[in-house]
């Protein structure tokens, strides 16, 4: 490494055995890295060749105010949507808050009282508890007379094909299919894996509608969800494909019908996507998109360099070191508080916004456990940005996310690996 390089390393606080020992694991992930590089081109491609075809203007960067009617930025950015993640129709909107909301869009626009929603997938994530009623909450689907079933993965992470023929009966409407782990210790599903799922599933009954929750996946790989036969593909934009600049919004792109009663929810019967003003956000959901895959990258060379370099420290890590990825979230178990603690702190001491704050941990609602959270981000709370959190219970597991630009997702680690080594957690000795 070059000398100004180590100096401006020291500077931020990073030691040479840290520094050394981050240099040797990334001498070992140069394929890896390369089959990253590989990926972000393709799909920049991808975006370039949507936008292109869908003749994208400097007209559409402006927004709309008021009602919102003939919006050609947000109508075209809409085709966006639908040419990238392989669908007939999108929506992609401010006035969508964030990821629960699209998803709670895409399933309360979709169902009606009778039906039946079913997970194969196990377990949603947390905040979809309260959409379907599985914790009670004011609203839920469950309150609309929508019933759920779920089926859990097995014990390798495979899905228990006979239990979800077994779950499928005539009311059984929708299937929502979560791709990323989320906050739990089960495998990503590839985008073939679910695929097949969805493959297994229209066999039994081809009209069932078959929903994604794309959150977290967006880019990882050359295929997205529609391009194996969801009907709906739902996630968030500031997460991978608001490409860190969306300030706020979602996206449900899918079959037409689909997408039409989503937006009919989300604005009015009668008025559906006709109206609904862009505002000031389009260039930055342009910029943000066409930037998307390269950040997309960033991020996950940023869990890559996580997984061998804690693995190698002796630290179980989901997924391992060579796993192939699906999505861009990174668990690191520490066995203790104190591990998670000093991680987090490590990677709030990286931020760019917010640097000087010491983050501990809190009560949270929705938590049985206190909760720490590392978060130094230009728009709140987005975690396509370096961000961590972990909670204070067994097993002590961190999870580490996001970071726009790679050098900035190195620091992140390497500063959490600092700051482990300065809590006595990590000796000097286990660097060398
Ligand atoms: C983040 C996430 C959500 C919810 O998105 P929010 O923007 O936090 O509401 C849903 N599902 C998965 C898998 C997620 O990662």
């Amino acid at each position: 490494m070059e000398n100004f390089l180590k100096e401006q390393y020291a500077e931020l606080g990073i030691s040479k055995a840290v520094l050394d020992f981050g240099d040797k694991i990334l001498l070992s992930l140069k394929e890896r890295f390369a089959h990253i590089d590989e990926i972000a081109e393709y799909n920049q491609l991808k975006v370039i060749h949507a936008m292109q075809k869908c003749r994208v203007s400097e007209a559409c960067l402006s927004g709309t105010t008021g009602y919102g009617y003939n919006d050609l930025g947000r109508d075209t950015l809409e085709q966006v949507y639908a040419e990238i993640f392989h669908a007939e129709d999108a929506l992609v909107r401010p006035q969508i808050t964030c990821g629960t909301h699209a998803l709670a869009l895409a399933l309360m626009s979709n169902l009606r009282p009778g039906d039946e929603l079913l997970s194969p997938v196990g377990k949603p994530y947390d905040t979809l508890e309260e959409v379907i009623g599985i914790r009670a909450s004011k609203g839920s689907l469950k309150e609309y007379g929508i019933s759920y079933r779920q089926v859990d993965l097995l014990p390798d992470g495979g899905f228990n094909y006979e239990a979800v023929r077994a779950a499928i009966h005539e009311k059984t409407k929708l299937v929502t299919i979560q791709r990323s782990k989320g906050y739990q210790t089960r495998p990503t599903l590839s985008v073939t894996q679910i695929g097949e799922l969805i493959h297994f599933i229209k066999e039994i009954r081809p009209d069932i509608l078959c929903m994604v929750d794309n959150c977290y996946g967006e880019f990882v790989e050359t295929i997205e969800p529609g391009d194996v036969g969801a009907d709906m593909t739902v996630g968030s934009l500031i997460k991978n494909p608001g490409g860190g600049l969306a300030p706020i919004g979602g996206y449900i792109a899918g079959k037409k019908e689909c997408v039409e009663n989503a937006a009919y929810r989300l604005t009015s019967p009668g008025l559906g996507k006709e109206v609904g003003a862009s505002l000031g956000v389009m260039s930055s959901f342009y910029q943000g998109l066409f930037l998307a895959p390269t950040v997309t990258a960033s991020a996950l060379k940023g869990a890559v360099f996580a997984a061998n370099l804690f693995e190698r420290l002796g630290f179980p890590v989901i997924p391992n070191g060579t796993e192939s990825r699906h999505d861009i979230i990174q668990a690191v178990t520490f066995g203790k508080p104190e591990g998670v603690i000093a991680f987090c702190q490590g990677i709030q001491a990286a931020a760019s916004v917010d640097s000087f704050v010491t983050p501990e941990p809190w009560d949270m609602p929705g938590y049985d456990s206190q909760v720490i959270m590392a978060a130094g981000a230009f728009v709140s709370g987005s975690s396509i940005e370096l961000s961590a959190d972990g909670p204070i219970a067994p097993p002590y597991a961190v999870y580490f996310q996001g970071g726009l630009t790679w050098p900035h997702a190195k620091l992140g680690i390497l500063k959490a690996l600092q700051s482990l080594a300065d809590s006595g957690l990590i000796s000097e000795n286990a660097l060398k």
